[in-house]
């Protein structure tokens, strides 16, 4: 069984309850988590708090900076290594998983760079004071993980809260967190002292909600469903605790007529099946402009046929969903679109040798779905492409407006005075011109409005939400 990492040490569960590890790829079991319960959340969060007064405040920023660039070197020489773990916990497709391997090494060399300098200000005031700003860390930090990127939400939050002066307790998904496990041992191998990075593993609604309610916990960054992050904020009132919530999507890929065919196809793409469509921000919606409407679709279903999805060592253009429920409820929304004559355009296929028991679903693009038809509303988090048509610029814009969400969206146009006003009127916390997603941009803040969440992590910006500010007004002659 892999146990807790709490004070750079492995530790059984208090419990000696176990969690079975599936793989996504056929089914089976291959390990077993620790089981957190409250005793193993109370030495967490205390080993953190020791730290935090402790040696972790003892540093400077430059010194938290050197031992953050530390491990990220550590992490690009284990790339392989935490790629194949990653691979199997997650049924991912190698070379993404060997893409969120490269991703949380950058934001460790991002964050590193950052720690140092990022501070407050000094504010003009009356005559006979001076008055400052300090950018104080919370304290102990809580970090909620989801299973679709682990590597890759573990370096956007534990690598900003970090370079911020925090300690963390990360909770990471039932269903996937070996690979944080092993990257907690490797930052105890590069330095951090003990009780900065610990890592309880169970259930959301035990070690999860425990975490979030714990009286010694000074901040939330919560990723995950919308309505668990509603559950969040609710646990997290109790204690006045202030929260990051980094939710779901269902997000516009918006064309219009006058755009680069060529250039879109394989961007559009990719956008909805990357990680089997596990993805926060997946371009989910297609609104097409009805002139080009015919031709896209026609294009899109090509390059749709074409997919092919199987294990994560098959390393094909889908791997499996992450877990039997998960398959039967991408399954259910299909069964909807059927049952409402919803046409599928095209389908994927899943390969010749694709592992019996493997929690697999063909890719479909589904065209002419009702904006207000659950497909276009809710968050399939599957390979499932809605596309819709539509008139004009005004159209397009109450369409992508359309659903609770507002996480990400995209427009495809040459007209550059279109790219800028449908940038300003779509509710989202990005907006990408001719691409979709700029490659991961660990540089970029990245956050939702509506249900999908508030706050902001990635990029410098995450330093703001990781920190507090304090103002100190001196008065002299
Ligand atoms: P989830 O909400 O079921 O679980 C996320 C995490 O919350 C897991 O670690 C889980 O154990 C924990 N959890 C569950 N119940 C809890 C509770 N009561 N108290 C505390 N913690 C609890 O989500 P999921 O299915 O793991 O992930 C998919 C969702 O995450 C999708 O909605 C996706 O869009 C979203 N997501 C958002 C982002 C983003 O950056 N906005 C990134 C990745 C995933």
């Amino acid at each position: 069984m892999k146990q807790h990492f709490i004070n750079n040490r492995h530790v059984a569960p208090s419990s000696g309850e176990s969690i079975a590890v599936i793989d996504p790829s056929d089914g089976q079991t291959f390990d077993a988590l620790a089981r957190g319960n409250a005793a193993d959340i109370d030495l967490a969060v205390a080993a953190a708090r020791r730290a935090y007064e402790g040696a972790w405040s003892r540093l400077s920023a430059a010194e938290r900076g050197r031992l953050l660039m530390k491990l990220s070197l550590k992490l690009q020489e284990h790339h392989e290594e935490l790629a194949q773990l990653e691979a199997r916990d997650c049924g991912k497709p190698f070379k993404q998983a060997r893409a969120d391997a490269t991703a949380i090494a950058r934001y460790f060399e991002f964050y590193a760079g950052a720690a140092d300098k990022f501070h407050g200000d000094t504010i003009p005031y009356q005559a006979g004071y001076t008055v400052m700003t300090l950018r104080e860390p919370h304290g102990v930090t809580a970090h909620i993980v989801p299973w679709n990127y682990p590597m890759q939400i573990f370096g956007r939050c534990v690598g900003g809260a970090l370079a911020a002066g925090n300690t963390c307790v990360v909770k990471p998904a039932e269903d996937a967190c070996l690979s944080l496990l092993r990257v907690a041992e490797l930052a105890a191998e590069v330095g951090f002292p003990e009780g900065v990075i610990n890592i309880v593993t169970g259930y959301g609604h035990e070690a999860g909600d425990l975490l979030i309610k714990h009286p010694d916990v000074n901040h939330v960054s919560f990723t995950g469903s919308p309505n668990v992050g509603k559950i969040v904020v609710r646990a997290a009132a109790e204690n006045h605790t202030p929260v990051t919530l980094e939710l779901g999507g269902k997000s516009p890929q918006i064309v219009f007529a006058d755009a680069d065919m060529d250039a879109m196809l394989p961007v559009i793409v990719n956008a909805i099946v990357q990680n089997s469509g596990q993805t926060c921000s997946a371009g989910s919606r297609l609104l097409i402009q009805r002139a080009a409407y015919e031709q896209v679709l026609e294009r899109v279903g090509q390059a749709f046929s074409k997919l092919r999805v199987g294990s994560a060592a098959m390393d094909l253009d889908c791997g499996p969903l992450i877990r039997k429920t998960q398959q039967e409820r991408v399954a259910g929304f299909l069964r909807d679109a059927a049952a409402d004559n919803i046409p599928v355009v095209a389908q994927g296929q899943i390969a010749d040798g694709a592992p019996a028991g493997g929690f697999y679903q063909a890719p479909t693009l589904l065209r002419d779905v009702p904006f207000q038809h659950r497909l276009a509303q809710e968050e399939v988090f599957g390979p499932v492409l809605s596309a819709m048509p539509f008139e004009d610029e005004a159209d397009a814009i109450r369409l992508a407006n359309s659903t609770d969400f507002g996480l990400v969206a995209s427009v495809w146009t040459r007209d550059g005075g279109r790219q800028m006003r449908i940038a300003r009127a779509v509710r989202s916390g990005q907006v990408f011109i001719n691409n979709y997603g700029a490659g991961g941009g660990v540089e970029l803040p990245f956050g939702g409005v509506k249900a999908s969440g508030h706050g902001r992590e990635k990029g410098f910006e995450a330093l703001y939400g990781f920190t507090v500010l304090k103002t100190i007004a001196i008065k002299h002659d």
